[in-house]
């Protein structure tokens, strides 16, 4: 009988450091190459070692699971994605019965040095081609802080905000992998008391996010019913939508985010599978008013996963400057799915939704730094007299998430990007 791969007590021959993202309870998915080779293949990862798929089909690993022949020697992970819950939960459990250290099958653990990577010899890359990116808007106190800064203190949330998964296209070219950096943008920038101005922003900023990944692509025309939304999800990862607030202000007004939103995004490298975070499923908040009924959810439809934001300052040591939980969003995925697509809009495989910025009911759990700074107010103190409003160059914003119930944790792994100066 097979053993559930999300058991607490389940342990593994390869080393994994106590409180690691990637205990044997995860084993997530991702596309590396090995160093010295720029052949991309698809990847699972046990503590700091990733575990390369491809070799281990070709020794005869996933033997009767009806995988197509090669389908980890592919540079993106959708054609695996795209065989379905069934195959690809059927490898997660193969990998969790290889990896156990009471494994009945032991052919694969004493070749490990074929297959297991050591942290140093592979490198990370996108683990899908993401086709669309679409970005909503689902944190009530980011909607909130936002909308009493910029708008009306006492009326901050615009009337659709709690009848409508608020939402917008955002730009699938400029994601990036964990681990990359970018250039300041330039843009227009409009002084209160003056024209327009061309220039490098002043005014760059992180957005706490997570990501979820389509699993199951749809037809034109169809739309998910929200009970069953949860089953066109792959998996999740974390987001950092990078946002220029200078250049955003000035632009938005009436077709929304633009230049100041698609000049970088920075996601995680591993995608952590719904089977995974299966333990960790809580009830959100209340909605009131009650919703439309093809919003309307009953149960436990959101993840309870703590989140952290830490920027380092150009030879400085990471700061953390914000505790967050994705449990805290208004709007569920199953609910942002269902309204993406109730209009027939349809969904491909590999496209990335993100969540909005998660920022929560406390001022050490705003998502950005907009808010943490309460519009520049007021100084964010990176310890060492060191202070931020905005994020600058030379800066590096890490992005952490991890669920922790009943003695079991697993994490998504960095989500790093450095800030580099404008380009001249
Ligand atoms: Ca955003």
């Amino acid at each position: 009988m097979n053993h559930s791969p999300n058991d607490p007590k389940l342990s593994s021959w390869a080393p994994v450091a106590a409180g690691h993202d990637f205990p044997i309870q995860n084993l997530p998915f991702g596309i590396i190459s090995r160093s010295g080779s720029d052949k991309k293949v698809a990847a699972s990862i046990i503590g700091d070692q990733a575990i390369d798929l491809a070799r281990l089909q070709a020794m005869g690993a996933f033997e009767g699971l009806g995988l197509p022949e090669a389908i980890f020697l592919q540079s993106v992970l959708n054609p695996f994605i795209s065989l379905g819950r069934s195959i690809t939960r059927a490898v997660r459990q193969r990998l969790s019965d290889i990896l156990r250290i009471d494994t009945t099958d032991n052919r694969f653990a004493t070749q490990s040095g074929e297959w297991l990577l050591p942290p140093g010899e592979f490198q990370n890359h996108l683990p899908v081609a993401i086709g669309d990116y679409t970005d909503f808007y689902s944190s009530l106190e980011h909607a909130t802080n936002v909308g009493s800064m910029f708008r009306d203190p006492s009326n901050p949330l615009l009337p659709n905000w709690k009848h409508i998964p608020v939402g917008y296209h955002g730009r699938a070219s400029s994601i990036r992998v964990s681990g990359h950096a970018f250039p300041r943008p330039h843009g227009q920038l409009k002084p209160n008391d003056g024209p327009p101005e061309f220039g490098p922003s002043r005014m760059i900023d992180f957005e706490l996010e997570m990501g979820f990944i389509i699993g199951r692509s749809t037809d034109l025309g169809d739309s998910i019913p929200v009970e069953q939304a949860e089953e066109y999800i792959f998996g999740m990862v974390l987001f950092n939508d990078w946002s220029a607030r200078d250049i955003q202000r000035w632009e938005y007004v009436p077709l929304g985010p633009f230049l100041g939103k698609n000049f970088a995004s920075t996601m995680s490298a591993w995608i952590v599978t719904m089977d995974a975070l299966e333990p960790f499923r809580t009830t959100g908040p209340e909605q009131d008013p009650p919703v439309l009924p093809y919003l309307q959810t009953r149960g436990a439809h959101t993840f309870d996963i703590n989140l952290e934001v830490l920027i380092q300052p150009s030879g400085g040591q990471p700061a953390p400057v914000c505790h967050s939980n994705f449990k805290y969003l208004y709007w569920s995925m199953a609910q942002q799915l269902a309204h993406h697509s109730v209009n027939g809009c349809n969904m491909r495989v590999g496209d990335l939704c993100a969540s909005g910025t998660i920022s929560g009911p406390t001022e050490t759990s705003y998502g950005s730094m907009l808010e943490l700074s309460w519009g520049g107010k007021k100084e964010v103190d990176l310890g060492g007299g060191i202070t931020r409003k905005s994020i600058q160059d030379g800066d590096t914003v890490y992005l952490k998430g991890y669920c922790e119930k009943d003695g079991l944790r697993i994490g998504f792994g960095d989500c790093t990007a450095t800030l580099l100066p404008a380009r001249t």
